[in-house]
């Protein structure tokens, strides 16, 4: 039996194994279980060398269980499956990740791909790794292409959301990273696939995270397979320019280590290569070919102090020609993922552009290892810190410089400027990003305006819910629609996002734009009969110029004014006939009422609007009017004439715009009753209620609903007695009133919103 070979490790894998092929027999312990056994001796040694205080004990059992369920698993290249999480946590180790990072790495795959399960996880090793564990097998769950369209963007802010503990991403690069170093192995589409997703997810993860050195194998390892020719051929360039230009990088460094010297610098000077995938990117980005790249060789400086990383530049300046628009100071500024560095390119030796970077040790750590870097030394208890580094992190994934559609922008500043977000999918698998708290009616309009418009219900994971259901993360909505169906006024108070607020207002107003067009044409045509005019008669031309007068530039708006009331109908008939109708002294008096007695039409009516017949009138409810009190009418945008009391709190408050003002009576033989609320506010004793009831039945009112409550915060004992009740008017209301005073032991009585 041969044992299985690493051969097609890509990369030069630093994992792969020193194959010797041994007969398995000869030794009660197969080679394949030795290749394991010195890669955890590898791993523990490199725990040890980074956390030299650290319990190795946790990793050792995470591997007695991990070889345990994975036995008998093999990876795609041959190899002991257990190879693999082995590899993992070793890069972690490397990144001196803590003891739960490396357990985890270990265990990642358990869950996933054995028997294992998670509260098995959680019985053996705790709440904490358990919770790691469970994180990172989620990530692992999502499947970035089974989108219908691929959205990266969401994607990659998903995946982030749904991480609550810093180690679970990090041990997530991690798997990656070795997935990608042994990607050979696979077949060609999945190797496309991976490395795909790697460079659209992966990597500007792990660059949001500050993370350079991951980023830059995760790029450079899924541009090779993604095209092999461009990365050869690049790879290639690079590598005859270092030969080409190791003299010229020589001298530039001497320059510079001696220049160093004698100010009293203490340095590193580095000659930089740069990687493949950035060359290609800037490439594609000029639009130039490789040979016109003439700065593929870069130095680095490492120094002491950010004193004296300025004072490096200083003297590089003082050397050499600095390139005007290149000097970029990321330690005043540092980039979002917290990178900091000077950055300069300088005209050096024999004309030559060369790019130099200066940083301190610490600015290198965190440009390498980026949030690692941050998790190693502000370890510490979980809580408050954890909880800090959390936001930290949600703020890195804002992400947005990312952001393609300015419109979009805008409404992330509104509502979702804390990244407090919900990620929920269609059930073709598209994701939607929503502010949290979102509806369903959110999500609808975010799929279509049309879906919105229509939408009459909704299943969250196959589940009808109401409208006003808060999505959560992860969730698949699928929203039902019926043709037909319009968008309600209630909404307004539902949906979260800005996008369905304005289709929702917009479907509105437009549709009350109509209703006004048709008010407005009522409230001509009736006042033109009221006043003798014959509109027929009126050339339309004649009517489209007074629209015209009046700003309007169709017909059609001149009667949407009108139905909104904001001028009168005989205006409109005084310019477009001027010789029949009589010009009045101003122009916002409204016709005198029509002479007693010849008004028709009225029986039914409970109230007249003056000068028009036939609209639609209502009372409002906030004030609910009653024949006899005070009213004054309101044209609403699209519902007819609202009808308040004059002493309504709506009214005399300035909301209402006073151009859409009305006047309107009551109609003479109003025979029906009105429901009135009364409040009367008494002392707490027995028997009140009684009187209160005795009065109403007295004057024959019908009581529609009654409710007594005892103020317990009021210390002198009161009651308060709500009460509806029919009445004829407002005389009858206020016989009715005046009595309930007259009651010993009442304090007061109240019409709510009259007072
Ligand atoms: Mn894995």
């Amino acid at each position: 039996m041969t044992p299985p070979s690493g051969i097609e490790l890509a990369g030069g894998n630093p994992q792969s194994l020193p194959v010797v092929p041994t007969p398995a027999e000869s030794s009660p312990i197969s080679q394949p279980q030795l290749a394991l056994e010195s890669q955890l001796a590898e791993l523990l040694a490199a725990f040890r060398a980074a956390r030299p205080n650290d319990d190795t004990a946790p990793i050792e059992k995470a591997y007695q269980y991990a070889a345990k369920y994975h036995s008998g698993q093999f990876r795609a290249s041959g190899e002991p499956y257990l190879s693999h999480p082995l590899a993992v946590a070793k890069i972690l180790a490397d990144m001196r990740m803590d003891v739960v990072s490396v357990v985890t790495g270990l265990l990642h795959d358990i869950v996933e791909d054995t028997i294992v399960t998670a509260s098995d996880v959680q019985k053996i090793f705790g709440d904490e790794i358990s919770r790691c564990v469970d994180g990172v097998t989620k990530l692992s769950k999502i499947d970035f292409f089974s989108a219908e369209d691929r959205q990266a963007e969401s994607y990659r802010k998903l995946l982030l959301a749904m991480v609550n503990d810093i180690r679970v991403i990090i041990v997530k690069l991690a798997d990656r990273l070795h997935n990608m170093r042994t990607l050979g192995a696979l077949s060609p589409e999945r190797r496309e696939r991976i490395a795909k997703e790697t460079l659209e997810i992966y990597s500007p993860i792990s660059h949001r995270l500050g993370m350079g050195k991951i980023r830059g194998e995760l790029e450079d390892l899924a541009f090779r397979h993604l095209d092999p020719e461009a990365f050869e051929e690049i790879s290639t360039a690079i590598e005859s320019q270092r030969s080409a230009h190791e003299d010229y990088l020589n001298r530039m460094r001497q320059t510079v280590e001696e220049h160093l010297k004698r100010e009293g610098i203490p340095g590193k000077v580095e000659g930089r290569v740069k990687r493949a995938f950035s060359v290609y990117q800037k490439l594609k980005r000029q639009k130039i070919s490789i040979d016109q790249v003439y700065d593929l060789l870069a130095m680095r400086i490492i120094t002491d102090s950010v004193k004296n990383c300025y004072g490096a530049l200083g003297i590089i300046h003082s050397e050499w020609r600095p390139v005007p628009g290149r000097i970029k100071d990321f330690i005043a500024i540092p980039r979002p993922n917290l990178y900091q560095s000077l950055h300069t390119s300088v005209v050096g030796h024999d004309g030559k552009h060369c790019e130099i970077q200066i940083r301190t040790e610490e600015m290198h750590r965190i440009a390498e290892e980026g949030i690692a870097a941050h998790w190693k030394y502000k370890e510490g208890k979980r809580g408050v810190q954890e909880d800090q580094r959390i936001a930290w992190l949600r703020q890195l994934v804002e992400w947005q410089q990312d952001m393609r559609d300015p419109a979009d922008f805008g409404n992330t500043l509104k509502l979702d400027l804390y990244p407090e977000e919900v990620y929920c999918f269609t059930p073709k698998g598209r994701v939607i990003v929503l502010p949290a708290g979102a509806s369903p009616l959110d999500f609808a309009y975010a799929v279509h305006s049309e879906v919105g418009n229509t939408c009459v219900g909704a299943k969250v994971n196959s589940r009808i819910v109401p409208l006003r259901y808060a999505l959560r993360n992860g969730e698949v909505v699928d929203i039902l629609t019926q043709s037909g169906h319009v968008p309600s006024k209630d909404w307004l108070g539902i949906v979260k996002t800005s996008r369905a607020r304005n289709k929702i207002k917009h479907f509105i107003n437009a549709n009350e734009r109509e209703r006004a067009i048709e008010i407005g044409q009522k409230f001509l045509e009736k006042e033109a009969r009221r006043l003798g005019v014959q509109l027929s008669r009126i050339p339309r031309q004649d009517l489209e110029k007074v629209a015209a007068e009046y700003g309007s530039a169709k017909l059609e708006d001149l009667y949407a004014a009108l139905g909104y009331g904001k001028f009168s109908a005989r205006q409109v008939l005084q310019k477009a006939a001027p010789d029949q109708v009589v010009e009045q002294p101003a122009q916002h008096v409204p016709p005198p009422p029509p002479p007693p007695g010849t008004s028709k039409a009225d029986d039914d009516a409970v109230i007249k609007v003056r000068g028009v017949e036939d609209v639609m009138v209502y009372r409002a409810k906030c004030c609910n009017p009653i024949k006899g009190d005070p009213i004054v009418g309101y044209v609403t945008r699209g519902k007819g004439i609202a009808v308040h009391s004059k002493a309504c709190t709506n009214v005399t408050n300035l909301m209402y715009d006073s151009e859409r003002r009305i006047e309107v009576e009551w109609a003479r033989n109003v025979g029906d009753s009105f429901p009135v609320k009364i409040v009367v506010q008494t002392d707490d004793r027995p028997g009140l209620l009684h009187q209160l009831t005795t009065i109403l039945a007295a004057e024959n009112a019908n009581v529609r609903s009654l409710e007594a409550k005892t103020n317990f915060d009021d210390s002198a004992g009161g009651a308060s007695v709500e009460m509806t009740v029919d009445v004829r008017d407002r005389k009858q209301l206020d016989k009715l009133c005046g009595a309930m005073r007259r009651i010993s032991g009442v304090r007061d009585v109240e019409r709510p919103q009259h007072t």
